[in-house]
């Protein structure tokens, strides 16, 4: 509560406590320039708030320990509250269309996403939107969700994780009907993150009949996916054509103006305008990012780097800044590292994978194979069916409809998902590691 939220995110975030004894508390930095920052800027903060906490007096050591550990697995289908009292997802009131630049690579997206919140359930219903991870369709749909809002039209705003909790929730508590009763009641639906649905027959069988019910009474749906309807296969077939059977539209990552634009509107929201000069809004803007919420994580840390040291980002600045925080990133998986990772968790031989023994060990790891190459590394059915030894398209989906299925059953093939996500997330490169030591 000490510092901003930028810097908090950008230099303690990803620290972790490696050891505490004798007196001596060891905090582990993800690199050494966050190490050195925590030193030189930070180290009487931090050794302050340690001694308040632990009322102690007590020495602060700090270590380069490596990128902080793989995310938490996601969350499970199931949970414990009942439906009445699950809490409502509410709008990020940043996600607006006066905050979301347009340009080439969104307009479609943007003017659909505008056209529905004017006439909803008039023009393209369902409005299916889709593309990679960070490019701005939670946006879009809280952008519709605050239009309507501001014309007093209901919508429900819900993640589709959410969605499926809550009707598992219901069907548990026996409340299924106060269940549709809700959705059928509103207005407007939408439902982001539509993959989620994948391997959650109840839920589909939920999804499906809330979404008739409201389309047939010509309510607006509006959903997002991370991928193409195309590729929603591993869905029921009736679910899928529902979700394509309306307006589908992408966005494209944006192009070097968009970029720039979407910078100096970010800079302009977080108040930051004088920490940053133009140029550097420019370099950062060239600069490689995988998508946009990457693009505004870099903004934020040059940001918190001006905070620290007190003074102004500039386009000479910026390349070692970005460069020298961490990014919370991840090298793509290869086909190859996801079979190496099956097979030494199943303890089979990788040639087993690709071939034509049918014991039931080395089916099932030939399974999850696919099921992580498919969901994981997100290939198409007949490259994985290529890695597999030549098995064609129908071989590849029944594996993965089978692991999906197995993990909504709540099999315990989930723990060894668990266990192989953490495997392949812990094979990412990590910086050299170095030490810096200050008593
Ligand atoms: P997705 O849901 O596609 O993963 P988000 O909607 O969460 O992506 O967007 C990620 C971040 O990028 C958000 O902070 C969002 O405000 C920002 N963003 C993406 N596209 C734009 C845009 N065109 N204009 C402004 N901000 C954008
Ligand atoms: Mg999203």
């Amino acid at each position: 509560m000490r510092v901003s939220e930028a810097c908090y995110r950008t230099w303690l975030a990803d620290t972790e406590a490696l050891s505490w004894s004798g007196g001596v508390l060891v905090v582990g930095a993800p690199t050494a320039f966050v190490a050195e920052m925590l030193e030189r800027r930070l180290f009487e903060l931090v050794l302050d708030s340690v001694k308040r906490v632990s009322g102690d007096d007590v020495a602060v050591q700090v270590e380069v320990a490596g990128p902080a550990k793989a995310e938490a697995p996601p969350r499970q289908e199931m949970t414990s509250h009942p439906a009445s009292v699950v809490p409502e997802v509410r709008l990020n009131p940043r996600y607006t269309f006066d905050t979301f630049i347009v340009g080439s690579s969104n307009e479609l997206a943007n003017a659909a996403a505008a056209a529905v919140a004017e006439r909803p359930g008039s023009v393209y219903n369902p409005l299916f939107i889709y593309s990679a991870v960070g490019l701005g369709k939670t946006h879009l749909l809280s952008a519709v969700g605050h239009r309507l809002a501001e014309i007093g039209l209901s919508a429900i705003y819900a993640s589709t994780e959410e969605f499926t909790n809550q009707y598992i929730a219901a069907i548990r508590a026996g409340e299924t009907e106060a269940f549709r009763a809700r959705y059928r009641g509103a207005e407007v639906l939408l439902l982001d993150d539509i993959q989620f649905l994948i391997g959650k027959e109840q839920t589909q069988e939920g999804f499906f009949h809330t979404f008739n019910s409201l389309h047939m009474s010509g309510r607006q749906v509006v959903v997002t996916c991370d991928r193409p309807a195309s590729a929603l296969d591993l869905l029921q077939d009736r679910v899928c054509s529902r979700l394509s059977g309306g307006l589908v539209v992408d966005i494209q990552p944006p192009g070097q103006e968009t970029r720039l634009a979407i910078l100096r509107s970010k800079a302009d929201l977080i108040g930051s305008r004088a920490r940053i000069t133009a140029g550097a809004l420019e370099v950062l803007a060239e600069m490689e990012h995988r998508n946009v919420r990457e693009l505004e994580g870099s903004l934020n840390r040059a940001v918190a780097y001006a905070e620290l040291t007190g003074g102004q980002v500039t386009s000479e600045s910026i390349s070692m800044i970005a460069e020298s925080l961490p990014r919370p990133e991840r090298a793509p998986l290869t086909a190859q590292g996801v079979l190496d990772a099956v097979a030494a968790h199943f303890a089979v031989e990788c040639s087993d994978l690709a071939g034509r023994r049918r014991d039931a060990r080395i089916t099932l790891a030939r399974h999850v194979a696919m099921y992580l190459l498919r969901e994981d590394a997100q290939m198409a059915l007949s490259v994985i069916g290529k890695e597999l030894g030549g098995r064609d398209h129908s071989t590849i989906l029944h594996g993965c409809r089978r692991i999906a299925g197995l993990v909504n059953g709540g099999n315990p093939v989930r723990g060894d998902l668990v266990s192989l996500r953490q495997r392949l997330a812990s094979q990412r490169p990590r910086p050299a590691a170095g030490h810096l030591r200050r008593a």
